[in-house]
């Protein structure tokens, strides 16, 4: 049976992934508006009837701001980290409160096997591994650093979605204000194109069929960038079979099957 996975939105204006399979759709969190999220699924033929639970990374807005409607509207469970359930709490008084996943933990849902696992950023934080089958992909997005609990979890996906945020040298000619760039590059923020790259061949293995770049950065990072710096080091692997892409701000990216 055949997992797709496909970025309906990449980006610090919205992040959400559909992992399909079998009339079953898990997402990984929504920071879109619920029309949008519409939009793109039709888009990109992810039935929305298929929907049946909301996995949550964190609780910043571009990666919950459709998640309250998007729950109500698909009649869906939301899960997270206890910490992300009680500022969703707050955020959204109305929502149905989120089931709480124990970082670390494990649990079957809808014939996928879904583990959370711990990722450093300035709030708490967690990456997803859904497996099918034996087919397993893997999710981490607001990644300040690799970590033991990432590259363990990380290793051996059949498709990789991962954070390749900023560029260095774009980072450090930007304007933004050294406070900002302090809290992207301290180990708490997000991972570099360059942190990316050092990751990968640590975490390919000859299962690893597809590789998605996420979260790319609007003005410390261009998507030619991300890809060129990742294509390099898929060169040096000799490992030129892996499909490579990247998920994009301004609309969704062809599913991609494994
Ligand atoms: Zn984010
Ligand atoms: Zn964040």
């Amino acid at each position: 049976m055949k997992i797709g996975v496909t970025l309906l939105a990449s980006g610090s204006n919205g992040n959400c992934a559909a992992i399909h399979a079998d009339g079953n759709t898990i997402l990984v969190d929504c920071g879109i508006s619920l029309r949008m999220l519409r939009q793109r699924m039709r888009e990109t033929g992810v039935d929305e009837s298929t929907i049946r639970a909301i996995l949550v990374t964190h609780s910043h807005v571009d990666h919950t701001k459709g998640l309250d409607k998007a729950s109500k509207c698909f009649g869906v469970p939301i899960f997270s980290a206890y910490e992300t359930s009680q500022i969703l709490k707050r955020d959204f008084p109305e929502m149905i409160p989120a089931s709480i996943l124990e970082v670390g933990g494990q649990f079957e849902l809808s014939g996928f096997q879904i583990r959370s696992f711990p990722v450093e950023h300035d709030v708490t934080t967690v990456g997803y591994t859904l497996t099918r089958e034996s087919t397993k992909i893997g999710y981490a997005t607001d990644c300040g650093r690799a970590t033991v609990p990432v590259e363990y979890n990380l290793r051996d996906c059949n498709t990789l979605v991962l954070e390749s945020n900023y560029d260095v040298n774009m980072l450090v000619t930007s304007k933004r204000t050294w406070g900002l760039k302090q809290r992207i590059c301290n180990g708490q923020g997000h991972l570099s194109n360059i942190q990316n790259s050092e990751l990968l061949p640590r975490l390919l293995t000859t299962n690893t069929k597809n590789l998605i770049l996420a979260h790319i950065s609007h003005d410390c990072n261009q998507y030619d960038l991300a890809l060129g710096t990742a294509k390099k080091t898929l060169t040096f692997l000799n490992r030129q079979d892996v499909f490579l892409d990247c998920g994009r701000r301004e609309g969704p990216i062809p599913t991609v099957w494994c």
